[in-house]
Order: structure tokens, then sequence, then C-alpha cells
């Protein structure tokens, strides 16, 4: 009876609009909201969740597209789910009004423009009619609305945490995702290379992946250059963008060729190629490599 008591207002039946949302970049919240009261006073209209640049953001929920487009300068994507809209902002849409999405489905890009602590942040905002709702009242995913009052504070130094740790020459684990599927052969560092039998630097990690099996980007990420010489083979260079001033890409050998082009926007985890054996290689292998600022570093600190 007394745990019925407490939980009194988790009991209260939701509302018919209600619904049940899911957060649209997985980054922690930096900024909360505050309804604007009354209504022309400057709130918070929305929630900021930090990001990157050229992130992938989904929609919240399933519903149409009824807005996408720029307003004062700013790209904004918004989605109708019944009574309640969601809104998406700095984004550069890849979906038109009228498109339906599922819950989880690309609708655009993170753009730049919306400054918060520890860099570029997703504005995301909820509407019942004129009324702005908070949007983690109806997140599903508990961890993020869980974050405590000290969110910025958490931001700033894990932002700071990783611009330190790149100043150091460290990794930052977790940042880039495997990019195919199979072990770890031969590591970062001078080895015994394998068709030159002499001791050479190697600049990456070669992934024992089979042949024709996907090459997969590890983080969202711009292609740089598609190319092919005689020792990488087919190679595939891809811009992170920058994290605490230092610039971020990967770089993909081997391949049996790719799917992408320069100039294009991948989503992380996107099939980017086939593993092969061109190039200087003695069987099928992905040779993975990460640079910061130029400079090769071992890729197995950010993975
Ligand atoms: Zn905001
Ligand atoms: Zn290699």
């Amino acid at each position: 009876m007394l745990a019925l008591a407490m939980c009194a207002t988790c009991l209260a039946p939701a509302p018919a609009w209600a619904l049940s949302l899911i957060a649209p970049i997985p980054g922690p919240v930096v900024r909360r909201f505050s309804a604007p009261v009354p209504d022309w006073q400057s709130g918070h209209r929305g929630v900021d969740i930090l990001g990157q640049v050229g992130e992938v953001v989904s929609a919240a929920a399933g519903g149409t597209i009824t807005y996408a487009g720029k307003l004062a300068g700013r790209g904004v994507v918004t989605v109708t789910h019944g009574e309640l809209r969601t809104t998406y902002e700095p984004v550069s849409a890849e979906v038109r009004v009228g498109d339906k999405v599922a819950a989880g489905q690309a609708i655009g890009t993170l753009e730049s423009g919306h400054a918060c602590p520890g860099g570029t942040c997703l504005h995301w905002g909820l509407k019942r009619g004129d009324t702005y709702l908070d949007p983690l009242s109806m997140l599903a995913d508990l961890s993020v609305r869980l974050l405590p009052e000290s969110a910025v504070g958490i931001a700033d130094s894990k932002a700071a945490a990783r611009a330190a740790a790149l100043d150091s020459g460290h990794g930052i684990p977790g940042l880039f995702t495997f990019p195919a599927n199979g072990e770890v052969g031969s590591g970062f560092g001078m080895r015994f290379h394998p068709i030159f039998k002499e001791w050479r630097m190697h600049e990456g990690v070669d992934i024992g992946a089979s042949c024709g099996s996907p090459i997969r980007v590890a983080a969202p990420g711009v292609v740089e250059r598609v190319s092919f010489d005689e020792s990488g083979g087919h190679r595939l260079l891809v811009s992170h963008g920058t994290v605490g001033g230092h610039k971020l890409e990967t770089m993909y050998l081997h391949a049996q060729g790719y799917l992408v082009h320069a100039g294009q926007k991948l989503v992380r985890g996107q099939v980017v190629g086939k593993v092969g054996d061109t190039g200087w290689a003695t069987g099928c292998h992905l040779h993975f490599s990460v640079k910061v600022d130029g400079r090769h570093v071992d890729p197995e600190g950010f993975l």
C-alpha cells in the first residue's frame, strides 16, 4: 500500500495524446526546458542535446513531416504525431513535407549554429497546439531523463576530458565503432612486415574480416577521398570533424571497392564498401587507421 501511495503520480493515466519518445541523438542533455510564462517571455522552449556537426538526427516518434526547410537562416524539421509536434534544429533536412517517418528514422543531420556548453547542440522541441511541452517528460529512455541537474557541468567536463585526451596523445574509447566483423590480428606499432620481411611501422590495425564482408564507417562523417594506390589498394578517407580543436579522420584500406563518393555524408555504421585484398595484402582483411591532426594514432584507443 505504501508503495502504491508513493507512486500515486506515476499511476495517473497518461492523456490520450501522450507519446513515448526516443532521443533524436544520443548525447547528453545540456540545457533543460523552461516554460515561457507568460508565453511571450523568453524561456527555453525545448531541450538542448550535445552532438556533433554532421551527426544523424532521427525522428523521436513515428509521424509525418510537416516542415522541412529554413527558418531565420536555420534548418528546421517538424514531425507531426497526431496532436503533438516535435521540432529539430539546426538540422539539414533529408526528408520532405508529407514524408512519413518511423520512430528512429533519420530525418537529417545536425548543423552548427546552436552553440552550447561542450560544442554544438540539437535544439529539440515538443508542442501541443500553441503550448510548448518538455520533450523529456515523454522520453521512453530513462537514462537520458535521469541525467543529474549538473548535466551542463558534466558535458563541459566530458568535452574537456576528450580534448585533454587528444592533447596528450590518448584515444577516446568508444568514439569509433568497429568497422568490420572480425578480430584485430595485427595491431598498431612496429612489426615484422609479412611481405617485405623487415621491421616497419604499422600505422593502423588489421581486422581479419572475410572477403566481401561489409566495411562500416566508424562514426558519422563525410567522405574526403576514395582512391587507389599500389600499397593500400582501394582506400577510403573519412573526415569526422574536430573534437577539442583536433581534426579526426579514419582510413580504410585494401577493400574490393567502395560504394560512396567524395563529399557524401555518412551515418555511423553505414556500409561503405566490401573487405578485400587489394594492394599489399596477404589475404582479405580491413586495415583501419585513425588520424588526429593528420598523424596516425593507435585505433584501439578509440574503439
Ligand atoms: Zn535550445
Ligand atoms: Zn594493416
